[in-house]
């Protein structure tokens, strides 16, 4: 039997949490002087575009966008919290379940770099298990390393900068075995042709299941993003989480976007398209080593000379991401799939060097 209690730090257990002037009283209220904000007025009847009522702080639990969010996601809004991006909700899970100096994470890389840098800045140790060959976890390393100081384990599916799916069942044996907090990060989910695990894991004790808004949704400046959890690990994050973290502007846009289901998707074909396209042009470029096959918006490639390939690109105002350093991905650079014409430019970039 999984006791969430035994993984919480002792401050948070104990911690008090803020009582924001918003969270205690509803909008029906009529005169608001709770919370020192300026009710002068705002600056929508000067300024041109801008949204009324941004003179008071926003909704701390943000309400009407986690009813969206559950709408489309199919998760009770029990079940959500809504972080500062998903790098938000990333932070205050460490800083729930581990105690700096003391606790350890399990990663494995190549992976997205967060998960180490943030760790880094909490102070808890990191334990590298890297991915095998064909980019999938080790299990059996990962079980042997395991300790009595292993607060959280990170996959990340699709992973970032590989692309590719993690085997299924690969995560609902750790989910099923780690006495701890598996948090599986699908930020790219959408990306996939395969149902995103949130539905299923969503309500498992020891499951954390992160998604953004940052990708498919094309609403990465907005900074939203999702932690699906059981409700006590909710109630967690609400406790620890800053009270105002989403501002009532990406609240607004953020619920407005969403529902625009149709316009998501149409991307998402045109996007997957151009996926195909972008590995099957590269693939007939003779210093193309490798392509690796993506589930996501992005192709990991590997060339014969990546620093000379990098420097072309560059050299032609184009950026992509050198992840020759990452373990398991010398030589290789990440491409993010562009419009058409972007994609265009660096298929002649390429060809011509
Ligand atoms: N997880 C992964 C795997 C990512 O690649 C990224 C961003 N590159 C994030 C999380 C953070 O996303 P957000 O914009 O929601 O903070």
């Amino acid at each position: 039997m999984f006791d969430l209690d035994r993984f919480i730090r002792e401050n948070i257990k104990n911690l008090i949490p803020y009582a924001s002037a918003r969270s205690e009283h509803s909008r029906k209220d009529e005169v608001f002087l709770d919370a020192n904000e300026n009710s002068m007025g705002d600056f929508s009847t000067m300024v041109e575009g801008f949204h009324p009522g941004m003179n008071r702080y926003p909704d701390p639990f943000q309400k009407v966008l986690k009813e969206k969010i559950s709408g489309v996601k199919g998760v009770p809004t029990g079940n959500i919290f809504i972080g500062n991006g998903s790098d938000e909700a990333i932070d205050l899970i460490f800083r729930i379940f581990c105690s700096p100096g003391k606790d350890r994470v399990i990663i494995c890389p190549p992976t997205y770099g967060m998960y180490e840098v943030i760790a880094n800045i909490n102070d808890v140790r990191v334990c590298k298990v890297n991915l095998d060959s064909r980019f999938q976890p080790d299990s059996k390393t990962i079980m042997e390393s395991i300790d009595g100081q292993t607060k959280l384990i990170f996959l990340c599916s699709p992973n970032n900068p590989s692309g590719n799916l993690v085997n299924r069942e690969i995560i609902n044996r750790l989910a099923a075995s780690f006495n701890g907090i598996l948090v599986v990060d699908e930020a790219y989910i959408d990306f996939s042709g395969e149902k995103s695990l949130v539905e299923d894991l969503y309500s498992r004790p020891n499951v954390i299941i992160l998604q953004t808004l940052s990708k498919a949704w094309a609403m990465a400046g907005l900074r939203i993003g999702m932690a699906f959890a059981s409700k006590p690990i909710i109630d967690l994050f609400n406790k620890v989480k800053p009270p105002y973290n989403i501002s009532t502007a990406s609240q607004i846009m953020a619920i407005k976007a969403l529902n625009n289901v149709g316009i998501k998707n149409q991307w998402l074909r045109t996007i997957l398209i151009e996926r195909d396209r972008l590995s099957c042009e590269l693939s007939r470029i003779s210093y193309v080593i490798r392509i690796y096959p993506s589930d996501a918006n992005y192709i990991l490639v590997r060339f014969s000379d990546h620093n000379q390939v990098y420097k072309a690109l560059l050299e032609n105002k184009i950026v992509v991401r050198d992840r020759s350093s990452y373990p398991g991905c010398e030589g290789c650079l990440r491409i993010t799939i562009g419009t058409r014409e972007e994609n265009d430019r660096v298929l002649e970039t390429l060809k011509r060097f």
